[in-house]
């Protein structure tokens, strides 16, 4: 790809930089003002909340611990197998954990909603989701995330993570996609 058919995809800044590192900054004080001494988990879902992650661990001032998922839901039409493919699994035995699922975006909510099906037969201490975005009108199954920095009208969006064909998830602000 060229320089200019980089740019040339980038229609519309819709979220800065910095109002991301001032929500992120915020959400990292209330997981810090949060910790009961129990061991939390920021867990990313692969690959596009890896971003969100790297700058979330750092706005938390108590002891937590990383890890990484990757994991695919199987769908007929709007309907779940209730089968979550998970490439890459957590090392860590979340019994002892409050767990924090950190996502990128919550679109039809499919993903999600089976990896929380799945951690919480696992029996964490407590489990909550994280995302950066919210897109509440494509949702297929219902799913709330606890918290969602950030909601959005119906548009692909790229940046801070959030890729198309693997480019553009190092533009530092959320952008629309042309
Ligand atoms: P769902 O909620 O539909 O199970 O899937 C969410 C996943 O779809 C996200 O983690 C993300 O990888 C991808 N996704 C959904 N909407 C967008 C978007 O607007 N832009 C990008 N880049 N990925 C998206």
């Amino acid at each position: 790809m060229t320089k200019n058919e980089f740019n040339s995809h980038i229609k519309e800044v819709l979220i800065s930089e910095k109002e991301i590192a001032d929500a992120v900054a915020e959400l990292g004080r209330k997981i810090s003002d949060s910790y009961d001494g129990n061991p939390i988990l920021l867990v990313s879902i692969l690959k596009g909340s890896f971003i969100f992650l790297s700058d979330l661990c750092r706005a938390v001032t108590v002891p937590c611990e990383i890890g990484f998922m990757c994991a695919k839901s199987y769908y007929q039409d709007t309907v779940s197998s209730g089968v979550v493919n998970i490439t890459m699994d957590l090392e860590q035995d979340i019994s002892k954990y409050h767990v924090i699922i950190v996502e990128d975006i919550v679109d039809t909510g499919r993903t999600l909603n089976d990896v929380v099906n799945l951690l919480k037969s696992r029996n964490p201490l407590s489990l909550q989701v994280f995302t950066l975005l919210d897109k509440p009108s494509r949702r297929t199954v219902e799913f709330d995330p606890d918290i969602a920095l950030f909601t959005i009208p119906d548009l692909f969006v790229i940046g801070y993570g959030l890729d198309c064909g693997e480019h553009f998830r190092n533009l530092p602000y959320i952008a629309e996609y042309n």
